[in-house]
């Protein structure tokens, strides 16, 4: 299982500080539910981009003692399966649906077509947490807007608070 936490570090920092990071504790397993300290259980390395940049990162694992499941904590600054920060993946959203795109941006078309196809779902979360103004009719700018109240809510705390709303998590089917 993946869980995220919320870090006031950039990628870069986070890169920077490796396996020396201070990591949660989780006192709850989120496999099980069982109120339990779970244990360090080494690390894995995977690619993050951020802009051009690409930095290999170790992501803190744990193990529970009880059912022996072990969890991912992956840092706010990313989506789970996705090698891109969340700060980037927004920025290509919203470049997808104001800018023309040239053809061979073909992440950012994979990112907006994405996004479109989770767009019931972020309007229902924002209809879950009280918002009960009206949105555009038209596609496109109905998706500007919600990308707009996205960034305003905080990418990283809304792609926390939102999980229940999709299968796995935005931006992942
Ligand atoms: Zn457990």
């Amino acid at each position: 299982m993946i869980v995220q936490y919320e870090v006031d570090q950039s990628l870069e920092q986070y890169a920077e500080l490796g396996k020396k990071n201070n990591f949660p504790e989780l006192q709850r397993c989120p496999s099980c539910r069982g109120v339990v300290r779970l244990k360090r259980h080494g690390f894995y390395w995977r690619n993050a981009i951020e802009g051009e940049q690409e930095y290999r990162i170790p992501i803190c694992r744990i193990k529970c003692p009880s059912c022996e499941k072990t969890t991912s904590l992956l840092p706010s600054f990313l989506i789970p399966y996705f090698q891109h920060t969340l700060g980037h993946v927004v920025v290509d959203i919203h470049k997808g649906l104001t800018e023309s795109v040239d053809q061979y941006r073909q992440r950012i078309q994979f990112y907006r077509r994405r996004y479109f196809q989770q767009l019931k779902q972020v309007e229902m979360f924002f209809r879950a947490e009280g918002f009960r103004g009206r949105l555009p009719g038209e596609p496109k700018e109905k998706a500007i807007k919600l990308l707009e109240m996205i960034r305003a809510f905080g990418e990283a705390t809304f792609v926390r608070r939102s999980t229940g709303h999709f299968t796995t998590n935005f931006m992942a089917l």
